[in-house]
């Protein structure tokens, strides 16, 4: 170890007596190999696993409604628990170095599957405005840790989001959809036409937000998977 690294540990120390390194999802400290959450949450992450199973929870419920050829999610999503900590802070929290870590954890899993068929990743695009106020696109920086951890490339301005919808929270799953529906717009066809496309999103609620995405992508021809880091039972 050259001293500079040996002054760094000791200066990473020091600095940890007076602001400890806390974990997102529980608060409890974390050693120095640990960032953002610590391994007894990491290890107690509710994966789904359902990227190795056909015609799935999430794949179903994509039937009947638009032309999806595997979806899957990481984590299952509840209120009040670790997984709703983790959306939170790659959203609000200014934490988008958590949402490339989730990516790249959600891509290992993925590997030498189903989803090895995958041409390229487009992740589901926030408006303009929104994207200004938070500085970054979590979608897009989970694409970013899938696409290296499955060793394929991400296609941005493949989609624009035309409107900024409303908050969703407290309307009923067909206002959803209306709400939705209509505000994605094919920007540059190219880019996935004929080609196998992953759309990435961070959580899976009515599945409104995918539909309209998938309905935007239906005219390049490409056939459409889903991967979204959490996703409702
Ligand atoms: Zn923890």
């Amino acid at each position: 170890m050259s001293v500079f690294a040996i002054l760094r540990s000791w200066l990473d120390d020091f600095a940890s007596l007076f602001f400890p390194r806390l974990c997102v999802c529980c608060g409890g400290g974390m050693n120095k190999a640990e960032r953002d959450v610590c391994t007894d949450c990491l290890c107690s992450l509710p994966r789904t696993r359902m990227h190795e199973i056909e015609a799935n929870l999430v794949e179903v419920r994509f039937f009947g409604r638009v032309d999806v050829s595997l979806a899957t999610s990481f984590l299952f999503f509840e209120k009040d628990t670790v997984v709703q900590k983790l959306l939170h802070e790659i959203k609000y929290h200014d934490n988008p170095q958590l949402a490339v870590r989730l990516g790249l954890m959600f891509g290992t899993e993925l590997k030498g599957g189903r989803f090895e068929s995958v041409d390229v990743i487009v992740p589901v695009p926030l408006h303009e405005k929104r994207l200004k106020e938070r500085g970054y696109n979590q979608s897009e920086r989970i694409a970013n840790g899938i696409a290296k951890a499955l060793g394929k490339p991400v296609a941005l301005n493949v989609l624009a989001r035309t409107k900024g919808n409303e908050t969703q929270t407290k309307k009923g799953a067909y206002e959803r959809w209306e709400n939705v529906r209509g505000i994605f717009s094919l920007m540059d066809a190219e880019l996935v036409k004929g080609k196998h496309v992953l759309l990435v999103d961070d959580v899976l609620t009515t599945g409104a937000t995918i539909e309209a995405c998938v309905e935007a992508l239906a005219s390049a021809e490409a056939s459409v998977s889903v991967a979204t880091i959490a996703t409702v039972q």
